[in-house]
């Protein structure tokens, strides 16, 4: 049974500390409102910390930097104090720019950002129940090393990633492709330090022919000091054939960090699993790290620098790509995108491809934008529900289909989508309305106020 005893009581409670639920709280707390993040791990920053996910990307439409705001300043403070080089060339070709970052300096100043807003942050923190009257929430159950514990809020924002508190409140949710279901794969990051880049960048300028992505744009990997490499097809195919590789990819696909010599490897794929189910999410652990371990042998046999690197880590936790998307006002559609529908209530922008990773097997599809340098609207309405009126939903779990969450999931635009969030959430505090009905236009003004880059 719960303890009867409330935490002080806030105007926001936010559930999840990753990056969406971090600029929710920052853009929450800069606009009067008081906060309480609460988040599972003993740190914020999500996926990029809990799972060793990195670089960020995209901030940028080509040359144009489209998402600004609390992200920008996040990018900009981590450059000043030496953790990232800042907006770089992607060496991939995939996108224009990406954003390289050391995840222990991304811890540091996120909680500097929250602490500066007066935002309090529970760790090791689960919210594990929702309580609901007459379509509103009335608190939610968290559990911790003081047992359970009911906290309540004027407003709720679910940046779980996952649409655990709107599943529980009874929202709409739905998973996966909307024809099976299927939802992309999961997949186990690596970390290595101490790679020789050296010998890795000769090798891709001597074998340019290797590099798919990168054969007719090979000066990218001169001009820049951070490598960004996806490959080794042939030796992939001949590692699998061998029986060496379970991994259910075609190629690999590594980024280097901002330390230089740390890559992050992005190639394990975990198919068929549900990170909403525990048991199914507990499976998908357990082959992540044997498909971790056939990569660190495969790395060191077949790609030059690898050598002596060391495995730093394995992602603490299993990386989820997507699971449960809210179906609300309005879902956001792949058409909306590719044709860069206008929205008179856009609260943020991107130009992130749709990007699947096959959810049965190999395979990775692109869809970019038709005219390079453009970017599409996102609407405040794809946060917001009818049947839990006082709950907002942000970051990777909001509504969109398959495809569009395809686009929208990474960091930057999560980031934004958290920013509008907080802003919508404190709006509905101060005028004492239900967050579907905040007045779009204050909210496009406050955003803009706060840094934010909207077209309207
Ligand atoms: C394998 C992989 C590779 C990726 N590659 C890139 C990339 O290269 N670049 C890029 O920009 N993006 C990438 N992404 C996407 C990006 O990392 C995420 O989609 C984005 O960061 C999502 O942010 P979020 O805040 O919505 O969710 P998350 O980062 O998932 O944060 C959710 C937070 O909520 C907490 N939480 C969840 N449930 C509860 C609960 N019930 N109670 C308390 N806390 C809870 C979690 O611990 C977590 O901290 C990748 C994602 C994956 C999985």
């Amino acid at each position: 049974m719960a303890k009867k005893r409330n935490l002080q009581s806030f105007d926001v409670v936010i559930a999840g500390g990753g990056v969406s639920g971090c600029a929710a709280a920052i853009a929450a707390g800069r606009s009067g409102a008081s906060v309480l993040v609460i988040e599972q791990a003993g740190y914020l920053g999500g996926t990029l910390t809990s799972c060793g996910v990195g670089p960020m990307m995209t901030f940028h439409a080509g040359e144009k930097q489209i998402i600004q705001g609390v992200m920008g300043e996040l990018v900009d403070r981590m450059t000043e104090r030496g953790y990232s080089p800042g907006h770089i060339r992607d060496t991939t070709d995939y996108i224009s720019y990406l954003t390289p970052f050391s995840s222990e300096g991304l811890k540091l100043i996120l909680d500097e950002m929250l602490d500066e807003v007066g935002c309090k942050v529970l760790f090791h923190t689960f919210v594990g129940s929702v309580q609901i009257e007459n379509k509103q929430i009335t608190g939610l159950t968290i559990c911790n090393k003081d047992g359970l514990t009911q906290v309540s809020a004027k407003v709720y924002i679910d940046a779980t990633g996952d649409g655990d508190i709107a599943a529980w409140a009874g929202a709409t949710v739905i998973k996966g492709r909307e024809t099976d279901g299927a939802m992309q794969p999961m997949t186990t990051k690596m970390k290595f330090c101490n790679v020789d880049t050296g010998l890795l960048r000769n090798h891709i300028l001597s074998h340019a022919e290797d590099f798919p992505r990168l054969v007719n744009n090979i000066e990218l990997i001169n001009n820049t000091p951070y490598l960004a490499i996806a490959g080794f097809i042939e030796e992939f195919k001949k590692a699998k054939a061998a029986g060496e590789i379970s991994i259910p990819r075609e190629d690999i696909l590594f980024f280097e960090t901002s330390v230089p010599g740390e890559f992050i490897i992005n190639t394990t794929r975990i198919i068929e699993h549900d990170a909403t189910d525990a048991w199914s999410l507990s499976e998908a652990e357990k082959i992540g790290r044997v498909q971790c371990s056939e990569l660190e042998k495969f790395l060191r046999d077949y790609v030059p620098g690898f050598e002596k690197a060391h495995l730093e880590l394995t992602g603490p936790s299993i990386g989820v790509r997507q699971s449960r998307q809210l179906r609300g006002s309005y879902t956001l559609t792949a058409e909306d995108i590719l044709e860069r529908k206008p929205f008179d209530t856009v609260i943020a922008h991107s130009a992130y491809p749709i990007d699947i990773h096959n959810p049965k097997g190999e395979g990775t599809e692109s869809t970019f934008m038709s005219e390079p340098g453009t970017y599409y609207s996102i609407p405040y309405e794809i946060m917001v529900c009818e049947e839990v009126e006082n709950l907002i939903v942000t970051g990777r779990c909001v509504s969109a289909t398959f495809e569009a969450q395809a686009a929208i999931r990474t960091t930057p635009t999560a980031g934004a989508l958290g920013q509008a969030g907080g802003i919508a959430a404190a709006l509905a505090v101060q005028e004492d309305i239900l967050p579907r009905i905040v007045d779009v236009k204050k909210l496009q003004s406050a955003l803009k106020e706060q840094g934010a880059y909207l077209e309207i």
